[in-house]
């Protein structure tokens, strides 16, 4: 089915762009996507455009998205997989934007078989198998994650490309076994040295809340890797690499400190 896939996409591609202020506007707006080539460039704004085209996009509870919205979740969600290629995101369709955080009902039964029930106030969720749920008001809050700024899209379709295994375990799918092995490796060891610090008080430049699960680390430090990647590797500079054979992306050569 490639090739319908490739005519389609080819259909779509010749009737929708990206006009020039839009991404003008979207380059200031998310000042990370600086420093790609031209080449770069046209890529990321095809893909984003076959992304709107191919999933859903659905805010609820009254809120409207803009183009520039549009666009810049597109942009965000496609800057990951310019290099892994968009059928990284392929078998679900449905993306939802709520105007603010939102809660979800959580509920737990422990070993006494005593069920917990509690509601949790999120940002973001991603759910294996779509679809992915993002706060509106969490969208603009992109600032270089040095600077205390976070990137709940990035976070949100890191976590999409993790469960490609089946869970979010901070594993993505990987060409060999021995890249398998070599991940598990130095992930594993950073997330220890990372936990470590965080229960020790230390601060660190990456959100305290990726202590909380393998998943989340490997999110967190996504957002990292493109939004501060200078950061991510002076702190945690194997944890850079991995993720530069990974993504197949050197954001630190391309953005300025
Ligand atoms: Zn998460």
């Amino acid at each position: 089915m490639g090739w319908l896939r490739d005519w389609r996409r080819k259909r779509i591609l010749g009737r929708h762009r990206i006009d020039d202020l839009l991404w003008m506007r979207a380059k200031k707006n998310l000042p990370f996507l600086n420093g790609l080539s031209a080449e770069e460039e046209r890529r990321l704004k095809e893909f984003a455009i076959v992304f709107l085209a191919e999933k859903q996009l659905t805010p609820v509870r009254g809120l409207a998205l803009s183009d520039d919205d549009r666009v810049e979740i597109a942009l965000q969600a496609c800057l990951p997989v310019l290099e892994l290629g968009l059928h990284w995101y392929d078998g679900w369709v449905g993306i939802v934007v709520h105007p603010a955080e939102f809660k979800v009902r959580r509920a737990e039964t422990d070993e006494d078989g005593v069920l917990h029930e509690w509601d949790d106030e999120l940002a973001g969720e991603s759910w294996p198998g779509g679809p992915v749920v993002l706060s509106w008001e969490a969208l603009d809050d992109s600032g270089s994650v040095a600077e205390g700024g976070a990137n709940v899209v990035i976070h949100e379709f890191a976590h999409m490309l993790d469960m490609q295994t089946g869970e979010a375990d901070g594993v993505p799918p990987l060409p060999s076994r021995a890249a398998r092995e070599r991940w598990i490796e130095v992930f594993d060891a950073e997330f220890d040295r990372f936990c470590k610090d965080t229960d020790a008080g230390r601060e660190t430049f990456l959100d305290p809340y990726a202590a909380e699960h393998e998943a989340e680390f490997f999110a967190v430090a996504s957002e990292a890797f493109f939004e501060s990647p200078h950061a991510l590797m002076r702190d945690f500079a194997r944890l850079y690499d991995l993720f530069k054979d990974f993504y197949r992306q050197d954001p630190a050569k391309r953005l300025k400190t």
